[in-house]
């Protein structure tokens, strides 16, 4: 296998570089803080001591990294998801603003408003149902596609039909 583009060998599967370049990173951090004070009292005699401490830290951060390699080799979006999102948004404004309305009363066109923002939403969600073929096709094309390492080129291989 090689990259049409520029011949080099460097090439892993989409699926694969998307996957490794993806990376959930788990780094902790330690120290310690050492105090240190003298502490005077008088009581029936006279003296002090000397007290000190050793605190431990220790903190745990979890991230996810993506390299931008994998970002390249990432598959499309699903159309389905972003009206869909939109759909719950609207109902929740919906619902918040239905529950504060005993509270505070809110003009009728913040409702219109509310139901045409559902509406367009739903509508958009039909469109992009019915790019959902496409979407699938696209993502099938991406299971099958190649990354080149060198140049970054995207391929599918004559091979893989
Ligand atoms: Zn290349």
């Amino acid at each position: 296998m090689q990259c049409p583009s520029c011949e080099s060998q460097n090439v892993v599967s989409c699926p694969i570089a998307y996957d490794q370049g993806t990376v959930h990173t788990k780094s902790t951090s330690e120290g310690s803080t050492f105090s240190q004070g003298n502490v005077m009292g008088t009581g029936a005699t006279v003296g002090s001591a000397m007290v000190s401490a050793q605190h431990s830290t220790r903190m745990t951060h979890n991230s996810v990294h993506r390299t931008a390699f994998a970002g390249r080799a990432s598959p499309p979006s699903n159309p389905i998801w972003p009206p869909l999102k939109g759909i719950s948004a609207a109902i929740g404004a919906l619902i918040v603003l239905s529950l504060l309305d005993s509270v505070i009363p809110f003009p009728p066109w913040i409702g219109i408003a509310a139901f045409a923002a559902i509406l367009l939403c739903a509508v958009w969600a039909v469109f992009a149902f019915l790019r959902l073929p496409d979407y699938r096709a696209r993502h099938e094309h991406w299971s099958k596609s190649w990354i080149c390492g060198a140049c970054g080129n995207i391929f599918v291989p004559k091979t893989a039909d």
